[in-house]
């Protein structure tokens, strides 16, 4: 299998892109580029590449015909290339198209899976290198009262990997109409009587809405806990504990990605491959067509909400009818970054995420049962003293 490596056109040393210059700086010889400037050097291998979809297009066929005859489709199909650096043989999920190599530490971005069809529109690079990503995760430490002693330390880290995960996000103009009943009361009292207005409104709405950065994720669950803890395999087989990390990433995936949001999509940039060159990157493995009434449903939800909102005179509004017209639809295929860092702690394996444009961290922190369980000895003895003095009171 194909892959590009981004190499110093200075020295030939693997080029990784910088976050927090937003260029590629040469970490051996200390040369700098600018983005322009190496996606002009590459273009014509990325081009290359973007015509080596022959494996792209074969896993999906075979998806698509696992799906249609209800056969169970492998999801963890893993896949082997080359490492262009020490030639050491890599596995890869399929949906990873940007890695490092394992042996050497190497930047490979496998371009074939991010073309045609497959080719993001945009990206949001990286603004947060692994180092203020780790100030992020030790700053969240700082916040939480109860960590066990000598948690947050930066040589637990298992793992820290820097990935562009898939995402669609979807924007719609609209004309929306509404109609909906709605009530008035009005309460006066005259003389010694107290008297009660009702008045029932048919209330009718219409505009033209425009909804942005309506957006889902574009990664499959996989399927399958893995069974075997990294530790047994690690020194066993070390392709097997990556395998076994890159899963468990994916179980707890959805929920980790889902709280490190909101990302500001407008700093997105047309996608180039050479952005992903020293990070890990997903393709996408869901199509417009596998989450489109999805999406219309909720940009349904969002427009009768901006309709009701309209409505906020009347009391107990009940929505009678509603209808749409959709009259233009953008969707873009977007890669987003964050990091993801897997820290060993007690022999436990806890994973974390930092948003990695604006370092917003999401992980669930251990809890020392020891502090925990002082701190309620205190709470139970402050009780009763006070138990004990209310009772003197009493005597
Ligand atoms: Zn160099
Ligand atoms: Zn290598």
């Amino acid at each position: 299998m194909a892959t590009m490596e981004y190499k110093c056109p200075s020295c030939g040393a693997p080029l990784s892109f910088n976050p927090e210059k937003q260029n590629f700086s040469c970490e051996y010889c200390g040369s700098e580029f600018t983005v322009q400037h190496i996606q002009s050097l590459y273009a014509q291998s990325e081009k290359t590449e973007s015509l080596n979809e022959q494996e792209v297009r074969q896993s999906e066929e075979q998806r698509t015909k696992a799906q249609k005859t209800g056969e169970e489709f492998n999801e963890d199909f893993m896949v082997s290339y080359s490492c262009p650096s020490c030639g050491a043989e890599i596995m890869t999920a399929e949906s990873t198209a940007a890695t490092e190599c394992y042996y050497c530490g190497n930047p490979v971005v496998l371009g074939s899976r991010l073309s045609g069809e497959f080719k993001p529109d945009s990206v949001i690079p990286f603004a947060l290198t692994k180092d203020m990503a780790v100030d992020a995760f030790m700053k969240m430490c700082g916040k939480k009262k109860f960590l066990p002693a000598g948690f947050a330390n930066k040589k637990q880290f298992e793992k820290m990997q820097g990935v562009y995960f898939p995402y669609w996000y979807v924007d719609e103009k609209m004309q929306s109409s509404a109609v909906a009943k709605g009530k008035k009361v009005r309460h006066w009292t005259s003389g010694n009587r107290r008297y009660t207005e009702t008045s029932t409104y048919r209330l009718f709405r219409t505009g033209d809405i425009e909804i942005r950065n309506v957006f889902e994720e574009a990664l499959r669950d996989k399927q399958g806990a893995p069974t075997q803890n990294p530790q047994s395999t690690r020194q066993a087989n070390a392709q097997e504990a990556m395998k076994y990390l890159d899963n468990y990433h994916m179980q707890q995936r959805h929920e980790m990605l889902q709280c490190v949001h909101p990302f500001d999509v407008s700093k997105a940039v047309p996608f180039s491959m050479s952005y992903l060159s020293g990070f890990k990157a997903e393709k996408r493995e869901i199509g417009k067509q596998e989450i489109m009434d999805t999406i219309a449903e909720r940009m349904d939800t969002y427009a009768k909400q901006l309709l009701e909102d309209t409505m906020s005179g009347y009391q107990g509004v009940s929505l009678e009818n509603y209808s749409d017209r959709t009259f233009d639809q953008r969707w873009r295929y977007t890669l987003l970054p964050v990091w993801i860092i897997t820290y060993k702690f007690k022999g436990q394996i806890m994973p974390f995420a930092i948003n990695g444009q604006t370092g917003k961290t999401y992980g669930k922190l251990p809890v020392a049962g020891g502090k925990l369980a002082l701190w309620g000895a205190i709470v139970a003895l402050i009780v009763f003293i006070i138990a004990v003095l209310g009772g003197m009171f009493f005597l």
